[in-house]
């Protein structure tokens, strides 16, 4: 039997590269800004419902960018329960991250929690839509005003979610998308800054072009981190085929949850209100009353080949170059704590068999007595 992952990355038939690959090929245009960035820009404009979008060659060097862009120093408001590198990023810009915790229900950040962690070094709050679940943007946004703080939504996960006003992406002053293999949509490597307006477009493009404005001024110390050619292309041909990866992540999505609901021990996310949804996790939360531990189930699916992931454990607050923080102390987080030690994320992509979905929802099952 093959090893099942808990994602792999969606690939449309060879075929449909190959003519992307020879107008590159014929015009000798291999970056900075050709046919195809242009083309994918504007189609994820409208596949998306934003106004103004520059595309990256990851999302980590977007995050970096964004803060950049805002010109963000001293203290960020973020959340220990994501990738690392949404809080690399502020280290990056030399900006101290601030931990709060999560609300138990989404495992965003919660916005109740943000008040008591102002300070005056205080400029700006960073949370993540985690698992493309929406953060209460109302309430962090209403924070936001009244503290006069910005809000770059690090929304890695959230390609294409919809909310209550259309894209959740017009929410806060700056939003990043990530495209990697391993995302909802990608670029192979990717990553986009959704802004609010052409002027600070303008202004984020010229960052991730070393900080050119033109061909013989630079404005500011801008980084490379634009995207390729061939990157943009399979981003074209991967857009053409985005509505069917995200509804066969929506079937496997109904499977396991019709198929693991009632079992003592194992709860899930809600499915999110009003917003739409993109599938791009499954995670299960293991609780005391399961008869395995997480990390039990994790081994018992690991040794029939499963390879389950604890996205997010361990906390990025654990790591030792956040650890020393006041703000990394478990106390701060009891919330984001029980999180790590409970989540599992299940297999969950575009091709994962009715069979091997079967097969590991009967090896929980099966646990469970
Ligand atoms: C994937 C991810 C990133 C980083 O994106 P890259 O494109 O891999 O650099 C940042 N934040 C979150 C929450 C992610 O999941």
């Amino acid at each position: 039997m093959q090893n099942i992952y808990v994602t792999k990355p969606f690939l449309p038939p060879l075929e449909e590269y190959y003519p992307y690959l020879e107008k590159i090929w014929a015009s000798g245009v291999l970056t900075n800004g050709g046919q195809f960035h242009q083309e994918l820009e504007n189609a994820l404009c409208k596949y998306l419902g934003v106004q103004h979008l520059s595309l990256f060659s990851n999302g980590t060097i977007a995050l970096i960018t964004a803060l950049q862009a805002l010109e963000i120093t001293g203290e960020v408001i973020t959340t220990p329960y994501s990738f690392v590198a949404t809080a690399h990023s502020l280290l990056w810009n030399n900006i101290k991250p601030v931990f709060i915790d999560i609300d138990p229900d989404t495992l965003n950040l919660d916005p109740s929690k943000i008040e008591a962690a102002i300070t005056p070094e205080t400029t700006a709050i960073m949370p993540v839509h985690c698992y493309g679940n929406p953060c209460d943007v109302d309430a962090i946004d209403a924070i936001a005003k009244k503290h006069d703080l910005k809000v770059i939504y690090d929304a890695a996960h959230a390609f294409g979610v919809r909310c209550h006003c259309g894209s959740l992406l017009k929410h806060g002053d700056l939003s990043i998308l990530s495209f990697h293999a391993t995302k909802v949509f990608n670029t192979f490597e990717g990553g986009a800054i959704i802004s609010p307006d052409a002027t600070t477009k303008q202004r984020i493009d010229q960052l991730k072009n070393f900080g050119f404005v033109d061909e013989v001024t630079v404005t500011t110390a801008g980084i490379n981190g634009k995207m390729s050619e061939i990157n943009a292309a399979f981003g074209l041909v991967q857009l053409n085929h985005v509505d069917y990866a995200i509804a066969e992540r929506k079937e496997i999505d109904s499977f396991y949850r019709e198929k693991l609901s009632g079992i003592e021990g194992i709860t899930f996310l809600d499915a999110a209100g009003s917003s739409t949804q993109n599938y791009s996790y499954f995670p299960i939360l293991v609780n005391e009353n399961f008869p395995l531990s997480r990390d039990g189930l994790y081994q018992q699916l690991k040794d029939k080949d499963i390879y389950a992931r604890r996205y997010f454990y361990p906390l990025i607050s654990q790591f030792p170059m956040y650890s020393n923080l006041p703000s990394a102390n478990i106390e701060n987080l009891p919330n984001a704590t029980k999180a790590a030690e409970q989540v599992l994320c299940l297999p969950i992509y575009p091709g994962l068999t009715k069979i091997d979905q079967e097969l590991i929802c009967d090896l929980i099952l099966d646990i469970n007595g």
